[in-house]
């Protein structure tokens, strides 16, 4: 590992040698520069670098863009896709010329108020246009991150956002903004890629993390790609004459709200007779007089992230069960006003008709 300015320095002298020409980093012109990010925004280098030229030789200045008939602005950006970012162009171009009298706003939180500009991109124009210490965080600089400094968070999330900002921020070189943040796009760019990066020439083979862990390939984490879970959920269907017992679920748990029967969670796929065993000593069934009528198979509910895994147990009590405050006695015709899960309203549509 290195200190915060030994990052910045060397990814600068990285950048100094291997940096693309690009015809947006020969100019700090904020309209310019600003063109260039909406039109890079979901395309290429290559395919954006002849619309950003054109552009700029029909609207040298945001007055033309903003002067401009509609008709003409989308022509122009016909085959780049994603018409609503030449809209907002066009939009944000009319504002400039009348909100700020033509001249392209020079504080951070004045860029960012401008339609089709986030957090990205306003950083990109205040650094690269004014140099102003915001740092960028692009898809290449959280891989670029992630790697070097081998951080698993998913980038994807609150959590991992906040952090690489803070990193990306913290690593900022305050007296070259624009300069850092080109250099670590461009790195991110051209030698950690994706797919393929080229750690064997890498200028921080010496100081990744990634590398020297076996895990370049692993990083940057979207928690999309996290390991799914498998959780068995052991569901008691305790019925009285024609009454059965409901729980809302109010913890911070997936379905939150919504409804269920009483619940044994157990860590794994647990076998019968342990299973009775958690089945008599639950609250409303230990001390109590009832039978066991059912037991489903497994059913397997696949969610975004985790596997459940599902079987009912149907429990005739002989007795009233006592009240707790955490069930709701409910007569099974009244179920369906009850919002509950997918698995369970699936379960019942084929078995409802036992529990009555
Ligand atoms: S060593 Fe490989 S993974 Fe690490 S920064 Fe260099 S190119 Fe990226």
């Amino acid at each position: 590992m290195f200190l915060m300015e030994e990052f910045g320095n060397k990814i600068i002298e990285w950048y100094k040698i291997h940096k693309r020409d690009l015809p947006w980093r020969n100019t700090n012109n904020p309209y310019f520069i600003w063109l260039s990010e909406i039109i890079l925004q979901q395309t290429r280098v290559d395919q954006g670098m002849s619309y950003y030229l054109k552009f700029i030789e029909e609207f040298p200045t945001v007055k033309e863009l903003a002067n401009a008939e509609d008709e003409k602005v989308l022509r122009l950006w016909q085959g780049l896709g994603y018409y609503s970012r030449a809209r907002n162009l066009h939009f944000t171009a009319k504002l400039i010329v009348e909100n700020y009298n033509g001249v392209f706003p020079a504080d951070f939180q004045e860029i960012k108020k401008l339609k089709g500009v986030g957090e990205y991109t306003a950083a990109a124009i205040a650094s690269f246009a004014f140099n102003l210490a915001h740092a960028v965080l692009d898809g290449n600089v959280f891989r670029v991150l992630s790697r070097i400094f081998g951080i698993d968070l998913p980038i994807d999330s609150t959590k991992g956002k906040k952090h690489f900002l803070e990193l990306c921020n913290q690593l900022l070189d305050k007296k070259n903004p624009a300069l850092f943040n080109q250099a670590i796009m461009e790195f991110g760019a051209l030698q950690c890629v994706p797919k393929n990066p080229n750690c064997s020439s890498c200028f921080f083979i010496g100081n990744c993390t990634a590398f020297s862990k076996n895990k370049v390939f692993e990083l940057p984490i979207k928690s999309k790609s996290l390991v799914r879970k498998n959780r068995y959920f052991n569901y008691l269907i305790i019925t009285h004459q024609q009454n059965v017992m409901i729980k809302k679920r109010t913890e911070n748990d997936i379905w939150q709200n919504l409804y269920d029967f009483p619940l044994i969670e157990t860590e794994s796929s647990t076998d019968f007779t342990e299973l009775k065993q958690k089945i008599k000593n639950h609250d409303l069934l230990k001390n109590k007089s009832w039978t066991l009528e059912k037991v489903s198979p497994s059913f397997k509910h696949v969610l975004s992230h985790r596997d459940i895994y599902t079987s009912f147990f149907h429990i005739k009590m002989d007795e009233q069960p006592s009240i707790n405050a955490n069930y709701i006695l409910c007569q099974v015709s009244e179920l369906d006003n009850y919002g509950m899960p997918r698995v369970i309203t699936r379960y019942l549509d084929f078995n409802l008709a036992e529990i009555n």
